[in-house]
């Protein structure tokens, strides 16, 4: 099972309007990408059923 996450880092200093997508075995926690902050928790997630 995947999980498909949207993530969202508030007031980034870098980019506050950063938004990304990662693919995850769990819905965990993620990295902003221009920032670098960690544990950036999900906005919102999908389970990705394969096949
Ligand atoms: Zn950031």
């Amino acid at each position: 099972m995947q999980y498909f996450i949207r993530y969202r880092h508030l007031n980034c200093m870098i980019d506050p309007r950063i938004e990304w997508f990662d693919v995850w075995s769990c819905a965990c926690n993620g990295e902003c990408p221009v920032c670098g902050m960690k544990d950036i928790e999900p906005v919102e997630w999908t389970v990705m059923d394969e096949r």
